[in-house]
């Protein structure tokens, strides 16, 4: 996982510009989500701020994440029907699913099916792709 260090005003104009009230709490979600890459949970986001916030509710980051959502600062990922993980909208990417650890992980290396264009006569817009099987780091810890 890449760690990246966001400001908080790059934060604060990035919700600006999707017309998103930057909020102490809105910018405090967004600034975990850019900066831990991790498609976190609303518990997992919770979990971790609310030392920093105490005020903080699982409703606020649930509601935080939906209305980034909307405005489409960021996305939900379908990849596990059990619960729900969010991600930025940055470039286009795929996923690919830990049956072991549970870590997911961006994927930017498939092009094949970036090429597909139609299928059965359908017009492919966007497409996404959730890969599951063990991730090279546990295939390490098993050798
Ligand atoms: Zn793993
Ligand atoms: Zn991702």
């Amino acid at each position: 996982m890449k760690k990246l260090r966001i400001s908080i005003e790059n934060v604060k104009n990035l919700l600006e510009a999707k017309g998103v009230k930057p909020s102490f709490q809105r910018i405090s979600v967004l600034k975990y989500l850019l900066q831990e890459n991790n498609h976190p949970s609303v518990d997992t986001i919770y979990k971790n701020l609310v030392s920093q916030i105490p005020t903080l509710s699982r409703t606020t980051v649930y509601n935080t994440l939906k209305l980034l959502s909307e405005k489409e600062v960021i996305s939900t990922l379908s990849i596990s029907n059990t619960d729900l993980r969010f991600d930025f909208v940055g470039e286009p990417h795929d996923h690919f699913q830990c049956n072991t650890c549970g870590k997911i992980y961006d994927i930017y290396e498939i092009s094949d099916f970036s090429e597909l264009k139609t299928v059965d006569g359908h017009q492919v817009q966007e497409m996404q792709l959730h890969l599951k099987g063990t991730c090279n780091r546990c295939l390490e810890s098993l050798n």
